[in-house]
């Protein structure tokens, strides 16, 4: 079992790019769980066509966690992905990693954590508690950090990059980087600065993801491009991603940056 987490900045297109992978490797006729790690869950959102459905955290506060069954969390997608979203606290009150331990927690106890690739798509805006669950314990072994060219994602993904580097010297976590997916904004000389980024972090450029109104489109009939626009290009790019991520056995230890470094390091890649 291959176990991978997509990680970044909130918008960035973590759950675009985890559920188009998905339905490609389940077009392939692999058995996949993504699990949503986002207080948003709406991770798998395309692959159930636009429906909400309960989230861990939802269904533990009406019913308490011993109540319940794997029927009650797991839903079937496109391609048969099954389907997990952590969910969120109320909004004031609770820590949002909280749904994500809870999440581990009960998916252990239904022994539900299996299939030929977990795919967990996680918030990377701040790499604590619950959000960095997923590597700490043992559950994902390969990272990909999803940025795009832009300052903000590049400083998300280099913390990220900053907690795997810390975490893969535990040897419960057992966590290595395995590439960065640019997901692009189509922003001056974003490839390279992307590229670039990957390299100084000690990784490399898995894919690029060009920005693509089909995307959106797609995203309106609440679907995956997978399902929605089979034959297009992006369609295609989702499916080089997914082989290139199943086939992957180049990973790292990342090396991340300090912040002023970053800074200048991006200038390189503008014309001011
Ligand atoms: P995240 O999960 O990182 O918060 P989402 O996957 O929800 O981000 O994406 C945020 C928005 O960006 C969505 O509306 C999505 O349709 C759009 N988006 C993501 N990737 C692309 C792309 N390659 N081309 C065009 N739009 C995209
Ligand atoms: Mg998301």
């Amino acid at each position: 079992m291959k176990q991978i987490a997509l990680y970044g900045k909130g918008g960035i297109g973590k759950s675009t790019t985890a559920a188009n992978l998905s339905a490609a490797l389940a077009e392939d006729g692999l058995d996949i769980l993504q699990i949503g790690c986002d207080p948003k869950h709406d991770s798998t959102r395309m692959l159930v066509h636009g429906t909400w459905i309960p989230t861990v955290l939802d269904l533990i506060r009406e019913r308490g966690d011993t109540n319940i069954t794997v029927e009650d969390v797991v839903y079937r997608g496109f391609g048969g992905v099954r389907c997990v979203e952590a969910g969120g606290p109320e909004p004031g009150i609770g820590c949002a990693g909280r749904g994500i331990i809870a999440t581990f927690q009960l998916l252990e106890r239904l022994d539900a954590l299996k299939g030929d690739v977990i795919v967990y798509d996680v918030l990377g805006d701040v790499v604590c508690g619950g959000f960095a669950m997923p590597m700490r314990e043992g559950y994902a072994r390969e990272i990909y950090l999803v940025t795009s060219g832009e300052l903000m994602s590049i400083y998300a993904a280099n913390n990220i990059a900053r907690a795997i580097a810390r975490l893969s010297r535990r040897a419960r976590s057992r966590c290595s980087l395995g590439g960065v997916i640019c997901n692009a904004k189509n922003i001056e000389g974003e490839r390279e600065l992307v590229e670039e980024f990957a390299r100084r972090i000690n990784s490399r450029m898995i894919a690029y993801i060009p920005r693509s109104r089909i995307v959106q489109v797609a995203e309106l009939q609440k679907q995956t491009v997978i399902e929605y626009a089979p034959e297009s290009e992006q369609a295609g790019v989702y499916r080089d991603l997914a082989r290139l991520v199943y086939g992957n056995d180049m990973t790292s230890i990342p090396t991340p940056m300090e912040m002023d470094e970053i800074e200048s390091f991006a200038l390189e890649f503008v014309q001011v």
